[in-house]
Formats: C-alpha cells, sequence, structure tokens
C-alpha cells in the first residue's frame, strides 16, 4: 500500500505542479497515470509544440514545459505509480480513501485531487478476433519500459511518429528482431523519422512489411505468431514474442465517472472556492473540472491546483494555522 498525503490522479501540468505547491505546506504527493510518462496533454500529444501563454515565457515547447515542472518539483520527491489507471477508490476505516489501479496497485490518502485532464488516454485497438486473450500476453499498446523488450523478437503496427519512433529505437541494439507493419507505403510521421526507419530497413536492421495489416493472433497461453495480410502477397505468418499496434491513443473520462461525483458534460462540478467536489476530501482541477466561466488553460489548471492544496492543508491539519509565505523569502526546502 502506497501512502501519501494528496494522492495525485493524473500526471498532466496541473498535477505537477500540485507537488510544489503542496511541499511549500510540507504535504508529500504521489501520482498515478495512465501514461507511461509524466505531463499529460503536453507530452502525449504535442511535445514539440511551442506554447505562448505561460507566464514569463514568451515561448516553450510542451514537452520542455513538462521538463521544467519535473525539475521544479524534484525536491519535492514525488512517488509515480504510472502506466496504471486509477479504477477504484473506496473508504478506509480512518477516513482516509483507497484508490485501486487497473493493475491492483493500492494507494491510501485523506486527500485525493483529480487532475486528470481530458481522461485516461485508450489505445485505440485494432479489430482482431482473440485480441483481447493475449492482452499483456505478447500484446501491449503502450511500450512502458523498452528494456521488457529486449532481445525479443518485436512486431510493430502504424504509421505514425509512435511506431516509428518506437521501431527506431528497439531495432538499435534492444530488440532481436524488429517488423514495422504498415497499411500504405507512406508514413504520417516526421520525415526526418521515416527516413531513419527507412535507412534501417535497407541495411537489414530492420524488417519493413508495408501495404500489409495484422489480421489474426495465434498461440497457446502466450502470443506466438502473427497472420499478416498483404495487398499482393496475401497472407503471411509471422513467429514473434510481441506485437505491438500503436494506432494512437482516445482519451474517455473512463472510471471516475462512476464514483459518485457530479458530473456535468463529461467534467467534474467543482466549488470555486477551493475546487472540491461533492464528495469530502477529493477535490478536481484542472481540464477535468467545470465551474462558471471555467478556461481549459494549464494557467488556470495551476491557479486551481494552488488554492486546492491550501484547502487540503486545513482538512489534514484542521489544528494548524497555515500563514500564506512568499517562496523569495523562505526559499524552497524540499524533503
Ligand atoms: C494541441 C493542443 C495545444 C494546446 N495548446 C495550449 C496552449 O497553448 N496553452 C494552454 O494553456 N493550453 C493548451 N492546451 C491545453 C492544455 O494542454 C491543457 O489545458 C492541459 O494539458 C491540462 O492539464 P491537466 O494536467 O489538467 O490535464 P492533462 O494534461 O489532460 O493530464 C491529465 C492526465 O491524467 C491522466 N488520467 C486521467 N484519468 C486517469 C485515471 N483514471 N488514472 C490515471 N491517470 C488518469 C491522463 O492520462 C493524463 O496524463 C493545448 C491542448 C492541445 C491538445
Amino acid at each position: 500500500m502506497i501512502e501519501t498525503d494528496i494522492l495525485i490522479i493524473g500526471a498532466g501540468p496541473t498535477g505537477l505542479f500540485t507537488v510544489f505547491e503542496a511541499g511549500l505546506l510540507k504535504l508529500k504527493c504521489h501520482l498515478i497515470d495512465s501514461l507511461p510518462q509524466a505531463g499529460g496533454q503536453c507530452s502525449e500529444i504535442y511535445p514539440k509544440k511551442p506554447i505562448y501563454d505561460i507566464p514569463a515565457y514568451p515561448d516553450i515547447l510542451a514537452g520542455e514545459l513538462t521538463d521544467k515542472l519535473m525539475e521544479q518539483i524534484a525536491p519535492f520527491k514525488p512517488g509515480f505509480t504510472l502506466g496504471e489507471s486509477a479504477v477504484t477508490v473506496d473508504k478506509h476505516e480512518d477516513g482516509s480513501f483507497i484508490v485501486t489501479t487497473n493493475r491492483g496497485t493500492k494507494h491510501k490518502a485523506p486527500i485525493v485531487a483529480i487532475a486528470g485532464g481530458l481522461g485516461v488516454f485508450e489505445p485505440r485497438k485494432p479489430p482482431v478476433e482473440n485480441l483481447s486473450n493475449f492482452e499483456d500476453k505478447g500484446v501491449e499498446y503502450i511500450i512502458k519500459d523498452p528494456e521488457f523488450y529486449r532481445g525479443k523478437d518485436v512486431v510493430i503496427s502504424g504509421g505514425g511518429d509512435s511506431a516509428l519512433d518506437w521501431a527506431y529505437f528497439l531495432a538499435n541494439g534492444v530488440a532481436n528482431k524488429v517488423s514495422l507493419v504498415h497499411r500504405r507505403n507512406s508514413f504520417r510521421g516526421h520525415l526526418d523519422s521515416v527516413q531513419k526507419v527507412m535507412d534501417m530497413a535497407d541495411n537489414g536492421k530492420l524488417n519493413l512489411i508495408t501495404e500489409a495489416e495484422v489480421v489474426g493472433v495465434k498461440g497457446e497461453d502466450n502470443l506466438k505468431e502473427l497472420v499478416i495480410k498483404h495487398k499482393t502477397q496475401g497472407e503471411i505468418l509471422v513467429t514473434t514474442d510481441h506485437w505491438i499496434p500503436l494506432f494512437g491513443l482516445s482519451p474517455k473520462l473512463g472510471p471516475i465517472a462512476d464514483w459518485g461525483l457530479n458530473i456535468s458534460k463529461n467534467s467534474i462540478e467543482v466549488d470555486t472556492f477551493d475546487y472540491s467536489t461533492n464528495i469530502e476530501g477529493m477535490y478536481a482541477i484542472g481540464d477535468v473540472n467545470t465551474y462558471p466561466g471555467k478556461l481549459k488553460l494549464i494557467l488556470c489548471g495551476f491557479h486551481e491546483a494552488t488554492l486546492m492544496v491550501q484547502s487540503a492543508f486545513a482538512r489534514i491539519h484542521p489544528d494548524k494555522k497555515n500563514v500564506l509565505k512568499y517562496t523569495t523569502v523562505n526559499g524552497v526546502s524540499g524533503f
């Protein structure tokens, strides 16, 4: 059981900045995110795009903003449960929340801050029969740790940056054999990513199968073979340890919608005094919440996180008075 003061669901910019504001009040945080990396939409959807409305940064790449936030919160040593989704919430007898993920990891905290943004990014799954039988038994939709594939035979499907970049990375001395399967002859990814993959295929380091798609999965307990339908060659059988279809992720509010929260238009209703929800001890901040005048912007998430932790502090320490202290006066002393 992971125990903390504030359990943050969602490691997007709002969730990350919450760690900093909570740390100033000596409150510890742990973050859960269904994605394998922190940064939310900034790292998953647009890491290379410049943002122009972060105060004091005339422009900053979304990926760079994530890196800076990680640097800013490092002194407060937050814990992370990445690549897992928060699915259920229960009340412990001492009044704390117990939040359990889809992989069974349990977290206990008196305060839960939902910073879930657009929701859980769910993988777009290809329509292949019996696919679910091999999930986590050779079929994965997200690469959490490339080391998992060391020395293995891997087939990746997809034509975007994710498929190209991972195929290149794994074929570069990590996996034993990498095949990239794509429906078309051309790719949607960045030109330099496409070029790198083409060069690897020309050098025989990567097996490129275009105008083809995986139509069948075979094996006993674990995945053993894929049936690939090629435009001109018909059906080809490929032996493999893993198949990683990378067809993108689509966000859904997901399991949080069943937690008994007041929801309006797919967002959680909050009181703008402290961004509390209708469940005592549970807050909603950032893109995931709604209130009159709400703007889904990063800087609004930062403001909401700041007010929220003041309220969380009062709940955790009802007998302590919290006096606002400037960081210029007090500095930042981590844990
Ligand atoms: C293309 C694009 C450009 C943008 N440009 C700007 C801009 O210029 N300026 C600006 O201010 N904003 C911009 N935005 C919006 C900005 O990205 C969002 O306002 C911001 O990301 C919200 O941050 P967040 O932390 O609240 O949520 P998110 O960034 O959405 O992060 C939420 C995280 O919660 C996780 N999560 C959700 N549910 C669960 C669960 N049950 N269990 C575990 N994890 C969960 C998700 O995986 C996700 O990582 C842009 C958005 C897009 C898509």
